[in-house]
């Protein structure tokens, strides 16, 4: 199956999902997860008519930017403070605002070029050491400490889960869906909670059941990557 066909079946595939769980098919986002794939894909990815693309390295990421056009971008990886300024004015949703001291830095940056930086909160949801993100204990005054940053305006939430078994993984996105009802509460002026950023390619599926409304789609898209399984999210 090439790109396209990838495309097509995962467009079905949400489709026939949020029949059955009786959801609008047009709500969800599909981020088609390019890292590490060469332009070449992207650009074919772009004419099946994928027009987000998720990636996570900084330099990779600025490099396609230059060669693929006319898209939109997510940036989906652990982001360092020194990096933000090469992307700030690039992409249209940090998914992996992580730490205060990064907060500071992207809300800084967006200062700087006149721009409010629409980011999603990572939530480290299966409190794994290998994993960045926020620990939902922290998660209601970290949001607090960042609601008086004018340049960042939180859109949602982000995670990715433990790799285990898919019951541990649904609980795990009921878990989110509860932090992101309960953050939509909080009224923040820089605060206009309207997404909930989980499932990849294994477990998308049960993701929309959970009330995902941005799925990041990799492999199933691209085919395999060159770099294995734990270097997702880690720089
Ligand atoms: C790589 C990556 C994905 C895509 O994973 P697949 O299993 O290939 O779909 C999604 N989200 C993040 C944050 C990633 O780093």
């Amino acid at each position: 199956m090439g790109i396209a066909d990838n495309i097509s079946y995962i467009n079905e595939k949400i489709k026939s999902v949020c029949e059955l769980c009786g959801r609008d098919s047009s709500d969800i986002i599909l981020v088609g997860v390019s890292k590490t794939h060469p332009v070449e894909k992207l650009i074919e990815a772009k004419n099946a008519g994928l027009y987000v693309f998720g990636e996570s390295k900084v330099q990779e990421f600025i490099k396609k930017y230059e060669e693929v056009k006319d898209v939109r971008w997510h940036f989906i990886g652990h982001l360092q403070k020194n990096k933000v300024k090469y992307i700030i004015d690039k992409v249209e949703l940090i998914h992996s605002l992580d730490d205060y001291e990064l907060a500071l830095e992207v809300n800084k940056r967006a200062e700087k070029i006149n721009k409010i930086m629409d980011v999603l909160i990572q939530v480290n949801i299966g409190k794994e050491e290998t994993k960045y993100g926020v620990y939902e204990e922290e998660l209601f005054d970290f949001c607090k400490r960042i609601s008086g940053l004018k340049n960042i305006r939180i859109k949602g939430l982000m995670c990715i889960p433990p790799n285990e078994d898919i019951d541990k993984t649904r609980y795990y996105f009921k878990r989110m869906k509860f932090l992101y009802e309960e953050v939509k509460k909080l009224k923040y002026d820089n605060f206009d909670i309207q997404y909930l950023s989980m499932g990849m390619t294994d477990d998308f599926d049960i993701a929309i059941e959970e009330g995902a409304n941005i799925i990041r789609v990799g492999t199933g898209i691209f085919g395999e990557r060159y770099y294995k399984k734990e270097d997702i999210n880690n720089e």
